[in-house]
Parts: structure tokens; C-alpha cells; sequence
């Protein structure tokens, strides 16, 4: 089960306009802003405005509305970036596993360049 939701985390304090970010896209329930330290030279995040931990939450209690709102944000992002034609990644970490850092559900986009593979096996 996911933690509590804490409204103190960064990405609530830049929904309620509490920090700034560069902003490249908005929704009705949705938000994507450049990420603060790119690892691509395109890297923005995509998030619901919603108070949801991660994807786990989010694809637990939801509505379609904002589900739908989030995957097609996610889309028009991606190519308002430019992205579409040379491609993209798309990356969700959930909980500690996956190093998850900020408790919001975040969606990164990378691209600009070829990313190469997605994850190392644990035998490299
Ligand atoms: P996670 O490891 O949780 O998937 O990724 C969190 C991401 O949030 C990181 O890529 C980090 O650079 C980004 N980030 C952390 N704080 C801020 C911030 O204040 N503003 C922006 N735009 N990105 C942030």
C-alpha cells in the first residue's frame, strides 16, 4: 500500500504556485515542467494535479477523467517537446525500488538524443 500523501512535497509546493518551474504544458488535471537537473537534453515531468503518491495511487483511486487527462497530457507534451518523430522514454519510478524521490506521481519524458538501453542487467 502507498504512504500517506504529504503536501509538503516540492512538486505540491510548485502546483500551489508556492515555487516556480518552467512551465510546458497544462490541463485541466495536469502539469509538465522542465525537471530541475535534465539527464537528456529534453526532460520534463508530467504530473497529475491530484494528490497522488505514484503511479501505484494514481491508478488505484483516480477518476477516468483525470486518468484520461494525464495519459493524453503526457502525449501533447511529448510533442510540443518535438520529440514524437525521433522518439522518446518514458519514466515512472514507483516507491523505494525504483528510487522514487518526490512522494507525487511524476511521469519524466527524456529525449534529444539516443537514450540507449533501458535498464542494465544486474549481470553488467
Ligand atoms: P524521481 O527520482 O522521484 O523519479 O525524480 C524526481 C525528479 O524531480 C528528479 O529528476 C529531480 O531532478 C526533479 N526535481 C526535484 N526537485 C525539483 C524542483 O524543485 N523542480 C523541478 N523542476 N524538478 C525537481
Amino acid at each position: 500500500m502507498a504512504e500517506a500523501y504529504n503536501p509538503q512535497n516540492i512538486f505540491a509546493k510548485i502546483l500551489r504556485g508556492e515555487i516556480p518551474c518552467k512551465k510546458v504544458h497544462e490541463t485541466a488535471h495536469s502539469l509538465a515542467f522542465h525537471d530541475i537537473n535534465p539527464l537528456s537534453p529534453v526532460h520534463v515531468l508530467v504530473i497529475p494535479r491530484g494528490a497522488y503518491v505514484g503511479f501505484d495511487d494514481f491508478s488505484a483511486k483516480a477518476s477516468a477523467e483525470e486518468i484520461a487527462d494525464y495519459v493524453k497530457a503526457i502525449g501533447d507534451t511529448a510533442r510540443k517537446l518535438g520529440v514524437d518523430a525521433s522518439g522518446y522514454r518514458l519514466l515512472s519510478n514507483c516507491g523505494a525500488d525504483a528510487n522514487q524521490e518526490v512522494p507525487h506521481l511524476h511521469v519524466h519524458i527524456f529525449g534529444g538524443r539516443p537514450l540507449g538501453r533501458m535498464l542494465k542487467k544486474d549481470t553488467d
